[in-house]
C-alpha cells in the first residue's frame, strides 16, 4: 500500500519528523510513501501567514530538500516528494509558480477556507451554524470544481471535508457528486480515499463512499492516504480503506512519479 498524504511537524499542527515516519511505514510494510505537508499559505502577505497552518515561505526549499534526502538514502520503500496546497481562485499562478520550482512528484489539492473562514478549523467551528447547511455545501463543492478544472492538481485531498464536524445538509447530494465525479473525470484528476475522516466527527473517511462510486464510474482513479499528523496514524485504517476500493470496483491505486501518474494494484 502506499501512503500519500503524510505531514510533519513543519507544518505547525504536526507532530513527529520524517525519520519518524519512515520508521512507521516501515514497521507497517508500506511500498511507498508521499511527504504532503502544507504548502506555505501563498495567498497572503507574509505577515499574515499562519505558522501554526503551514510552513513558512522560507522553509520551503528545506522541506522539498529534506524529503529528497530521504528518498537518496531510503532502500526498500519509495519516498515521494509532494505537497497539499489550497485552491485561492485567483491566485493560481502564484501558486503555479511555486510548484514549478521544485522538482515535486504530485500536488495533492484542498480547500480549508470558504470565503476566508477556515471551516476545519476546530478553534472556528462554531461558525457553522451562521451558515445554512445546503447552500454551504453547494458553495464548497462549486469550489472543489474551480479547484478541479485549475489543472494544479493530481488529486484531490479530502474532498469533501465540509462533513468533518458533522454539520450535514438537509438534501441529499447526489447532484453534487455526479456534476464533481464528471468534472474530475474530464480534468483527470484523482481522487484522495483519506482515513482521516475516521478520526473526527464525520466518522466516515473523505469521500463519502456514494461520492468514491461515482467517481468509480466515471473512470476517476483513487489515490490513497491517512492524512497523518503523528508518526502512529501512518497507513490509519487502511484495511478499511483497501476493503472499501475493492468493494466499489477499484482493482489499483494511484501515485506519481515527477507528476506523471503510474499505478499500482490493490494486494
Ligand atoms: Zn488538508
Ligand atoms: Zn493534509
Amino acid at each position: 500500500m502506499i501512503d500519500l498524504h503524510l505531514h510533519t511537524a513543519r507544518c505547525g499542527h504536526a507532530r513527529g519528523n520524517m525519520e519518524e515516519y519512515i520508521a512507521r511505514a516501515r514497521q507497517l510494510g508500506l511500498v511507498a510513501i508521499g511527504f504532503a505537508d502544507h504548502i506555505p499559505m501563498y495567498w497572503l502577505p507574509p505577515g499574515q501567514c499562519d505558522p501554526e497552518l503551514a510552513m513558512p515561505q522560507e522553509q520551503f526549499g528545506d522541506y522539498v530538500r529534506e524529503v529528497l534526502d530521504w528518498r537518496d538514502r531510503c532502500s526498500g520503500m519509495s519516498i515521494y516528494l509532494g505537497v497539499e496546497a489550497d485552491f485561492q481562485a485567483g491566485y493560481e499562478e502564484v501558486l503555479d509558480g511555486l510548484i514549478k520550482v521544485h522538482p515535486l512528484d504530485y500536488v495533492l489539492g484542498s480547500i480549508h477556507f470558504i470565503d476566508g473562514w477556515g471551516f476545519d478549523n476546530p478553534a472556528l467551528r462554531d461558525q457553522y451554524v451562521r451558515h445554512d447547511p445546503d447552500e454551504l455545501y453547494e458553495r464548497y463543492f462549486i469550489l472543489v470544481e474551480q479547484a478541479v478544472a485549475s489543472g494544479l492538481f493530481d488529486s484531490m485531498a479530502h474532498v469533501d471535508l465540509l462533513k468533518k464536524f458533522a454539520f450535514r445538509p438537509r438534501r441529499p447530494l447526489t447532484h453534487l457528486y455526479q456534476r464533481l465525479a464528471r468534472a474530475m473525470a474530464r480534468a483527470d484528476v484523482c481522487v484522495e480515499l483519506n482515513t482521516a475522516g475516521l478520526r473526527v466527527p464525520a466518522r466516515e473517511m473523505y469521500p463519502a463512499v456514494e461520492l468514491l462510486r461515482a467517481c468509480f464510474q466515471h473512470g476517476v482513479p483513487v489515490t490513497l492516504g491517512s492524512d497523518a499528523h503523528a508518526p502512529e496514524q501512518v497507513g490509519w485504517e487502511f484495511g478499511r480503506a483497501l476493503a472499501l476500493l475493492r468493494e466499489v470496483g477499484y482493482s489499483e491505486i494511484a501515485y506519481f512519479v515527477g507528476r506523471r501518474r503510474c499505478c499500482r494494484r490493490l494486494p
